[in-house]
């Protein structure tokens, strides 16, 4: 490739960014570092409608979050700015109006009522809501049906109006995609859209064109919901004389929900995963919707997983870094066919990671995981020595809670129940001669600990077995946990003690 690579991704600030969003930015961020390129973010805010406050700065803190920073953004401005579209505002106009020059797009006078008698009209049964297109154009009122001079003057005289793509008549408009190979698409198919609202606003077919061309964007990958869009983009490509620089297109599949249908926030209420990146409030509709990153996810399992979603290497291997992707990515093995959402293949992946990962790097979630629950002022050694006991029972970060809470916090509640039933004099007689020991010794070191904890039990006659469960209760409150012994080493004599006092005084 002769010119430097330069891919964009381009989201309308309109909400929470759904994971199918944030694998359209993986991709372009594996496709420019393996190129040397550049990776470009662009806020496409034309539609002001749309526009939610917070959802600018929430998109950039995602990025952020997975670790994709982009090269050109808002708040790294490049040489190609403003990298919002609606700073971009003045730059569009003469684009639509030069292609009103030449015949390619026209002046568009009809009111909503008119827009709307129309589609009553033109409405079928097979056709319910019927478009601005070919067949309708001749009948309305636009400058294809007067002189252009009497559209000007109406401009002139203040009459809103929009400008709208004249599409050609019966052609086949084709692309090659780089997911989907060689697409066609017959122009009867395509409607007049909108280039230039009332506003005097790009819409987002006639922006997208012309940032893509002013920003030298060599190759466009978005997902599969724009495809039906191209041929209009193609259009305006050949038509403003740019088609020898229009970017190589990508279309990524759709991401499914379990039941097949394109995965949509309906699917996480229903069955209780995130689909967005990091929590998210909608401040217009005060609507919450829960984040990977908050339900426990690393960042690095989180783009993984979603890299895994449409593209795999033909290894058959899972488990990649971003450095392996960025190696390895490849747009020709991304298939086309949608890609199904799995949470519990997701939360396999973030096991994955969480075993694999130091406690060096956990250290900060965890701690983050333990100080939402008040636990705050943990030594940050002892902590590290926790996390590498207790990370393989780890799926989330937040089940770091339940499993490493206990070594700096008494259990909250002890599960006597499950001690109670087997129960007898001769236990509490050993527990308090272990108490006893543990009081006396000077090696607190698990090894130790537990030879003193067997030495006890023979003396009196007991299996260490029976003894093993009631010890490790006392100590963690349940069932569960690490090695007893290292959990009675790390937590301490004081603790340890208290802890085996606090449970007798229960039975
Ligand atoms: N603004 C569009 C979006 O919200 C961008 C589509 C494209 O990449 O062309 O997804």
């Amino acid at each position: 490739m002769s010119q430097r690579v330069r891919v964009r991704f381009a989201p309308s600030p309109t909400g929470g960014l759904h994971l199918g969003g944030v694998r359209t930015v993986l991709y372009n961020y594996l496709f420019a570092r393996q190129h040397g390129g550049d990776f470009v973010l662009r806020i496409e805010d034309t539609d002001q409608t749309r526009f939610v406050p917070g959802a600018e700065a929430y998109i950039l803190d995602c990025l952020t979050w997975c670790g994709l920073e982009p090269d050109e953004s808002v708040v790294k401005p490049g040489a190609y700015g403003p990298y919002r579209q609606s700073e971009r505002k003045e730059m569009y106009q003469q684009y639509a109006h030069r292609l009103v020059e030449q015949g390619d797009a026209y002046y568009a006078f009809d009111t909503p009522a008119e827009l709307e008698a129309m589609r009553e009209q033109y409405k079928t049964p097979e056709n319910p809501s019927p478009t601005y297109n070919q067949q309708v154009r001749q009948h309305m009122r636009n400058s294809l049906n007067m002189e252009l001079e009497a559209a000007r003057e109406l401009i002139a005289e203040g009459t809103p109006y929009v400008v709208r793509i004249k599409m050609p008549e019966d052609e086949v408009i084709g692309f090659t995609d780089m997911v989907r190979g060689q697409v066609n698409v017959h122009t009867s198919q395509v409607d007049d859209k909108v280039l230039l609202k009332a506003d005097g606003m790009p819409t987002y077919h006639l922006a997208v064109v012309v940032d893509d061309y002013l920003m030298k964007i060599t190759h466009a990958f978005r997902g599969e919901e724009w495809l039906s869009s191209a041929p209009v983009h193609l259009m305006l490509w050949r038509k403003l004389g740019w088609e020898d620089s229009m970017p190589a297109w990508a279309h990524l599949p759709l991401i499914m929900g379990p039941d097949g249908a394109k995965l949509s926030k309906r699917h996480g209420n229903k069955y209780g995963f995130p689909i967005f990146a990091m929590n998210w409030t909608d401040p217009v509709k005060n609507e919450f919707t829960e984040g990977f990153r908050e339900r426990g996810f690393l960042p690095e399992a989180f783009v993984n997983l979603l890299a895994l979603m449409g593209w795999n290497d033909g290894s058959g291997q899972e488990i990649f870094t971003l450095d392996e992707m960025v190696q390895r990515f490849n747009m020709e093995r991304v298939h086309s066919a949608g890609a199904q959402f799995d949470f519990e293949k997701a939360k396999w992946y973030n096991h994955e990671w969480i075993k694999r990962s130091t406690a060096q790097r956990l250290l900060p979630e965890v701690q983050q995981v333990l100080a939402q629950k008040g636990i705050s002022d943990c030594n940050e050694q002892v902590l590290l020595k926790v996390i590498d006991l207790v990370k393989e029972r780890c799926t989330l970060l937040n089940d770091f809670y339940e499993q490493a809470g206990f070594f700096f916090q008494g259990p909250a509640s002890i599960d006597t129940e499950s001690i109670k039933g087997k129960w007898n004099e001769q236990k509490t007689l050993f527990f308090t001669e272990l108490i006893r020991n543990y009081e006396l010794t000077q090696l607190w070191q698990a090894t130790d600990l537990e030879h003193a904890f067997k030495e006890i039990a023979s003396v009196n006659g007991l299996k260490p077995g029976e003894l093993m469960l009631p010890f490790r209760i006392m100590l963690v409150g349940g069932k569960f946990g690490p090695a007893v012994f290292d959990i009675a080493e790390i937590i301490g004599k004081e603790a340890t003690i208290a802890r085996i006092k606090h449970t007798l005084s229960l039975l």
